[in-house]
């Protein structure tokens, strides 16, 4: 089985989380840290947790998403992964981050693609993944069946939508990702977000003004 825990981190209020399996392996998604302290947070978990990091996974390359990359593959020499429709943001990174008025002195190098509908294995266990873009071109969601769970990054939020403001976005493509790759899910899959609170596909399916 897979755990998955998170940690809110950067201006922006970014969940950075860490999925670990019972060998104490462990990916991160979306890492966020931006001061020290929280990178020197992650990496005490980390370390007093027993974990050993495989790699780093992304929903998409936002700034927000990525402030913790290089510090991790640096301290674990991590492969990091994003959709391959996720490039461009990635290299406008540095840019994008001084716009926001952030420092971004090294921006990280996917290593490797992480496809629609492939499987990621994490020792025996996997993730689905769905290719959810919208938000931004090449967002994926990470889905875990066994657990009832689903990472959403920026694709959905409890009670809200992903901004289509960017570039890359596009707020038809957004809806008919969130319409058909994440609420065709049970209404009881727990919905993890790049922002906010945990919430379900039920509650979402119900409330969410954005889907009505
Ligand atoms: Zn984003």
């Amino acid at each position: 089985m897979l755990n998955v825990v998170f940690f809110t981190v950067n201006p922006f209020e970014e969940n950075t989380y860490l999925i670990t399996n019972e060998q104490d392996q462990c990916w991160i998604v979306d890492p966020g840290m931006y001061s020290p302290q929280e990178t020197a947070q992650m990496i005490s978990y980390i370390t007093e947790n027993g974990l050993t990091p495989q790699a780093i996974i992304n929903t998409h390359a936002h700034i927000d998403h990525i402030l913790g990359v290089q510090a991790l593959t640096d301290k674990y020499k991590l492969p990091f992964g994003i959709h391959k429709h996720e490039l461009p943001v990635l290299e406008r990174a540095a840019d994008t981050a001084a716009m926001f008025g952030f420092e971004l002195k090294n921006v990280p190098k996917a290593t490797f693609y992480i496809n629609e509908n492939e499987q990621l294995k994490l020792g025996t266990d996997a993730l689905d993944v769905f290719y959810t873009p919208g938000h931004s071109p090449g967002s994926i969601s990470f889905y875990y069946p066994e657990g009832n769970w689903v990472i959403s990054g920026d694709v959905l939020f409890s009670g809200s939508i992903g901004r289509t403001d960017l570039p890359g976005g596009n707020f038809d493509t957004l809806i008919q990702s969130i319409r058909s790759r994440l609420l065709v899910l049970p209404d009881e899959t727990t919905v993890l977000s790049g922002h906010g609170p945990v919430t379900s596909i039920g509650e979402e399916k119900k409330h969410n003004p954005f889907l009505k």
